[in-house]
């Protein structure tokens, strides 16, 4: 089968697969989602996306349409019947269908949608020669911490990071930057990593977690602190992590280069390093 989707019960086409124009996903962006990938035929970190996935809804007050092993077990069908060795797998769950008023609706009858596309492989020259990316104000909300589906302001960024020719755009907030429109950001320096803490400002990445995770086994001091804008621009090496971009070199901020203005060693070995772990993973 092509690219798959799953709506409320059934697997379909995605070319065919709809919802309701009264769904509170698109009235109110009233819903949560996770993008989990494959790796050569199998799912990496499922039960970590999951896991996300409950604190998004539980924060936002859906209560779970169904259980983990459910869920789980309808991403696996979902991933099998694509086919695809690498794909990119979205689950929303919003509000579901009601007539539009912005409070919960009485009986509330989540919209579960998962949908299976190919992963593209990134173009080689970004893994080659890294990325430029933009600053812009972080105008989000209090609560990046849920994965929402209102990603206006991500939208908006993504937006003028690709007409200035860039890669991402990151977000500052108070002189400081917290992260992509899409990914997590490190900075690197004085033999150690640092990155923005987990808290309510930033979406906290499970590539973040295995990344900490990765740099902690090979001896790396990893700072869990906040980045002011100054001295992220004096760093020996930046990065962006991400469920699909897994590791990418950051060589220039705002038209000025990181470094040396060409992917560093630490980021080279990190990202050889996540290899690794992905292999085991999946192959235990
Ligand atoms: N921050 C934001 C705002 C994101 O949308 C994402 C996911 N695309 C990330 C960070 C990275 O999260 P993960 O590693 O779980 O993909």
């Amino acid at each position: 089968m092509p690219d798959i989707a799953f709506v409320n019960g059934k697997f379909l086409p995605l070319s065919e697969a709809n919802v309701s124009v009264e769904d509170r996903g698109f009235q109110f962006g009233d819903g949560v989602y996770e993008v989990i990938r494959s790796y050569g035929g199998k799912l990496f970190r499922l039960n970590d996306h999951l896991e996300r996935l409950k604190r998004s809804m539980e924060a936002i007050h859906l209560p779970p349409a169904s259980t983990r092993e459910d869920v789980r077990d309808i991403i696996t069908s979902a991933y099998q019947q694509s086919g695809y060795p690498e794909a990119k797998v979205y689950l929303q769950v919003t509000r579901g269908a009601a007539p539009r008023d912005h409070q919960f609706p009485q009986e509330v009858r989540p919209t579960v949608v998962i949908t299976v596309r190919r992963l593209a492989p990134l173009p080689s020259e970004v893994r080659e020669h890294g990325v430029a990316v933009i600053t812009v104000p972080d105008i989000r909300w209090g609560r990046c911490d849920i994965k929402s589906v209102n990603l206006l302001p991500n939208v908006l960024s993504r937006q003028t990071a690709q007409e200035k020719g860039a890669f991402e755009a990151l977000f500052v907030r108070g002189g400081s930057v917290m992260e992509g429109a899409g990914s997590n950001l490190f900075q690197v320096g004085q033999g150690k990593i640092a990155t923005p803490p987990k808290g309510s400002l930033i979406l906290s990445g499970i590539t973040r977690d295995v990344v900490i995770e990765i740099a902690k086994e090979a001896g790396m001091e990893v700072e869990e602190r906040s980045l002011p804008l100054e001295s992220l621009m004096k760093a020996e090496e930046v990065f962006l992590t991400g469920t699909t971009i897994e590791i990418i070199s950051v060589v220039a901020v705002d038209g000025v280069a990181i470094g040396e203005g060409r992917p560093g060693k630490v980021a080279r070995g990190l990202f050889q390093r996540y290899r690794d772990l992905v292999a085991q993973e999946l192959l235990a």
